[in-house]
Parts: structure tokens; C-alpha cells; sequence
């Protein structure tokens, strides 16, 4: 039987991270993964294929709505072609987990392909082409999560879908009904609203994006309804029903009056439950809580001492860059380092366009904790950066400490944030002031410059274009 240090199961952002920090580390490692690629949700079904197709669709979108405006001009008709954009980002996905293979591969890390199972705390079951069981000193259970779906809603894979699913469709839906204005609601329904779908989304709460700052999601829905996304705000759904290709989607809105909704397709996108089926944590005695997370304490060790669990499978923002840093956590405590993760610091990112990110503290956040804080935000569409693209949406807030001028938190909406938001972590990270930020010097034109901006606006109104 193989022996290890240590067996991390899942191959994911969390579990593949995981492992190559094991390995650089001088442990004997070994990962499993039940599918034949590796890379986990991330990789094959989220974050990368999400934005391969919301690259392409912003490709087409500028075709027909923005090239004019350049100045560019095309002859005849622009077409898409759908099945070649779905196999683009087929090759992109499999570019990048072929990646992962390679980077196994050059840190001599033993890859299993099969279902992981504890036999007991020190031993792997694995389930696949071969079967055999693995002995490992500490394991890391690193197994994400799966799609969540309503008690009354049946996910038939072909109209009523997940994002699984909606990733790989054959046609552009006529009408796309979204349930749910999350992360994955919006960015999969920006795609398909540019592609040509009516688009509309349903959300229980009384505005999309909930857990961000709400001037974030006034910013977006807003935009987003200019780009022709229909909002229903405030609408519980009841029932989901299908006749031959067509969906009724039953809500009732605030006033409890009953709507329906019909289109040709149903992408359900409530959120994402943890996934430990198969594993049978209760071999090995690890504690699962009511909502079926795998239980961690503060060092993201279970109550059986050598074994440990990361990323979608524990509690926290389910983020790829989240599952990241805890198995460099974790790879890192086994190697008897004391690392420590700021949970504070995650940032968050919708890839919309315009895109939105966020970290810190949120307006509603600091209100609850009766927190004083000062507020500065400055309006993208005062850059020159933005006027020569053309992006003029969104903007930079940037809320301090009315007494110590220490960031709490920024938050922004516009082009390329996605990327702006590493220097307000960077910021936050050396607990720097909005005075340090405002003092800076960011290159000129760019979209920094609205980072900046925010923070003179922070500290005493004092932003030079607005
Ligand atoms: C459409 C979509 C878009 C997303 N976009 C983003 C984004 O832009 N940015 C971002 O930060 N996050 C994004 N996410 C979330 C991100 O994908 C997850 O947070 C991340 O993948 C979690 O990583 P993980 O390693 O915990 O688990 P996962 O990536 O879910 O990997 C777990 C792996 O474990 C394997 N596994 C499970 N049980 C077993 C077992 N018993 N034996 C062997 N293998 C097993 C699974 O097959 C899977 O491969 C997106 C998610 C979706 C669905």
C-alpha cells in the first residue's frame, strides 16, 4: 500500500493549491479526483469557462453596439457562431486542466482518479478505473461544492438548469428565465442578454448582489437594465413547471400577488451547497454540521487532529482565490508554520461589464456596527481613461475611519475593477489611510486614477475632477 504525508481529496482551486504547496514543502503528496480532469468546479464548470464566455459575448456585443461609435465599420451582417464559441471555451477550459496535470506532474505529486472514501482516519478508499487504498499521515478534504437548487424545483439538466448546464448549452435561449441575482445569475445572464436572449431575473431579496455594498447594486441593476436585463425584485418563486420546451416559473412579489414567467429555458442559480457524498467523513469520525459543511476550527482542522478541510467544503465565501489561500494555509500549519488568513481581505468580484468588486467592510456593514466612517466616491465616467474606451459606468467608493482615516472598505463598479480591487487589498493589507492612497501617485490616464480620486474625496472632498 502507497504511504503518504498527506492525501488531499479534490482537486479544485483548494485541493490542487493544496498540494503543490504540500510538495514544495518536502511532504509526500498525493491528490484524488474523481473526474478525469482535474482543476475541480473553478476550472471545469466555473470561474474559467464562465468568463471565457462572457469574454466572447463582450466581444460580439462591442461588434454590433460599439465599433460604430470607433469609428469601425462592418460590411454585412455580424453572426455568431454559437458552437464555436462553446467549443473555444471547451479549449480553454482544457488548456488550463491540462495545466493543473503538468504542475502535478513537475512537483512529483500522485494523482488518483476515482472516488476518495475514508476507510478510517488514516486510510483512502479510492473508487475509479483501478481500486486501492492509500495510507496518509494527514488528509485535506477539499471536495467544493455542487449547484444548490429549491425543495420544489426539479434541475432536469436540459431546460431547467445550473450554470453546469448553462455553460455548455447547443442554442441561444429565446427567454432565459434566471432565478436568483447572485454572482453566477448575473455574469450567466449578461452573457445570453448579449447574445440575443430576453433575459429575466427573479431575487427573493429587494436587490441583486445582497452581500455587497448596496450602491453597488443599484449601479449594476441599473446598468444592467440599460443593457436590456428585465429585474423582478422581491419575488418569491413557488413552482417551476414544464411542457414539452416550455418553463412556467410561478412567483408571488411584494404586494403576495401571483406572476408568472414563461421562456425556453430555466437557469436556477440560488447559491451552492457543500459536497462530502461518497467520502464517508463518518469513517474516519469527522463531524459534518446541520448544513452540511465539513466542521474546521480557526486552524481549518476537523475534530479527528489529522485531518483538515478547505475551500467550498468549510464555511466562508465560496471563491475560488478563498479555497486557494486555505490550502496554503493548511499545507503550510502541516509544515509547522503559523500562517494566517485575513478573512476580511477576500475580495469579492462579479465579470460583468461593467465588473464589480469589492473588499472590506460594506457601507451597511460599518452602519450595523456603529462605526463612523467617512465616505468618498468618485464617478468613472469623470476619467479620461473612461471617456477614450468608452466605459464611462460605475464608480470608486472608499469608507474610512472617521477617526484614524484607516480603510475599511472599498467598492467599486466600472471596467477592468476586477484588477483595480488587488490595491485596495494591498492598502488594506499595510492598514494604510485613505490619506496614504490619496498621496500616491497613479499613472495617468487610467482607471486607478478613480482609486485615487475616492480617497481625496475620503479625506475632506478634495477630488481634483469632479
Ligand atoms: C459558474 C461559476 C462561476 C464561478 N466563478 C468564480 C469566479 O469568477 N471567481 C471565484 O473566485 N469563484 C468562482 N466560482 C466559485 C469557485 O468555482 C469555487 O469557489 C471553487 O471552485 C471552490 O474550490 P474548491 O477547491 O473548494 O472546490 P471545487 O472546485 O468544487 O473542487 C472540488 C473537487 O473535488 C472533487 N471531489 C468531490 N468529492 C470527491 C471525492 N470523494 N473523491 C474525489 N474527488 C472528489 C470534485 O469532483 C471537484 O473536482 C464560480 C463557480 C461557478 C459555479
Amino acid at each position: 500500500m502507497s504511504k503518504y504525508d498527506v492525501a488531499v481529496i479534490g482537486s479544485g482551486p483548494g485541493g490542487y493549491v493544496a498540494a503543490i504547496r504540500c510538495a514544495q514543502l518536502g511532504m509526500k503528496t498525493a491528490i484524488i479526483e474523481k473526474y478525469n480532469t482535474l482543476g475541480g468546479t473553478c476550472l471545469n464548470v466555473g470561474c474559467i469557462p464562465s468568463k471565457a464566455l462572457l469574454d466572447s459575448s463582450h466581444h460580439y456585443e462591442d461588434a454590433i453596439k460599439h465599433f460604430e461609435d470607433h469609428g469601425i465599420e462592418i460590411p454585412g451582417e455580424v453572426k455568431i457562431n454559437f458552437k464555436k464559441m462553446i467549443e473555444r471555451k471547451g479549449a480553454v477550459v482544457e488548456q488550463t486542466t491540462k495545466g493543473i496535470e503538468f504542475l502535478m506532474n513537475k512537483n512529483k505529486i500522485d494523482v488518483f482518479t476515482g472516488v476518495g472514501a475514508f476507510k478510517d482516519a488514516t486510510h483512502i478508499e479510492i473508487t475509479g478505473d483501478k481500486n486501492e487504498t492509500i495510507e496518509a499521515a494527514n488528509t485535506i478534504i477539499a471536495t467544493g461544492s455542487k449547484p444548490a437548487t429549491l425543495p420544489f424545483i426539479k434541475i432536469d439538466k436540459e431546460r431547467i438548469i445550473t450554470s453546469t448546464e448553462a455553460l455548455s448549452l447547443k442554442e441561444i435561449p429565446k427567454h432565459m428565465i434566471v432565478i436568483g441575482g447572485g454572482v453566477i445569475g448575473l455574469e450567466l445572464g449578461q452573457v445570453y442578454r448579449r447574445l440575443g436572449a430576453e433575459v429575466s431575473v427573479i431575487e427573493y431579496m429587494d436587490r441583486i448582489i445582497p452581500t455587497m455594498d448596496s450602491a453597488q447594486s443599484k449601479e449594476l441593476t441599473k446598468v444592467m437594465k440599460k443593457q436590456g436585463v428585465k429585474f423582478y425584485l422581491s419575488h418569491k418563486v413557488s413552482a417551476v413547471s414544464k411542457k414539452k420546451n416550455e418553463i412556467t416559473v410561478t412567483a408571488t412579489d411584494k404586494k403576495d400577488k401571483e406572476v408568472t414567467f414563461t421562456g425556453d429555458y430555466c437557469l436556477v442559480s440560488v447559491g451552492r451547497r457543500a459536497f462530502t457524498e461518497g467520502l464517508k467523513p463518518e469513517n474516519a469520525g469527522v463531524k459534518i454540521t446541520e448544513r452540511g459543511l465539513v466542521e474546521t476550527n480557526e486552524h481549518l482542522q476537523t475534530n479527528v487532529k489529522n485531518i483538515y478541510a478547505i475551500g467550498d467544503v468549510v464555511k466562508g465565501a465560496m471563491l475560488a482565490h478563498k479555497a486557494s489561500e486555505e490550502g496554503t494555509l493548511v499545507a503550510e500549519i502541516l509544515a509547522g508554520q503559523k500562517p494566517h488568513i485575513d478573512y476580511n481581505l477576500i475580495p469579492g468580484v462579479v465579470y460583468t461589464w461593467p465588473e464589480v468588486a469589492s473588499v472590506g467592510k460594506t457601507e451597511e456593514q460599518l452602519k450595523e456596527a456603529k462605526v463612523s466612517y467617512n465616505s468618498g466616491q468618485f464617478p468613472m465616467r469623470a476619467l479620461g481613461r473612461s471617456r477614450a474606451s468608452g466605459d464611462t459606468d460605475g464608480f470608486v467608493k472608499i469608507l474610512s475611519d472617521k477617526e484614524t482615516d484607516e480603510v475599511l472598505g472599498v467598492h467599486m463598479v466600472g471596467a477592468r475593477v476586477a484588477d483595480l480591487i488587488a490595491e485596495a487589498v494591498v492598502a488594506m493589507e499595510f492598514r494604510a489611510s485613505a490619506e496614504d492612497i490619496a498621496r500616491m501617485s497613479h499613472a495617468h490616464p487610467t482607471y486607478a486614477e478613480a482609486v485615487k480620486e475616492a480617497a481625496l474625496a475620503a479625506t475632506g472632498d478634495r477630488a481634483l475632477h469632479v
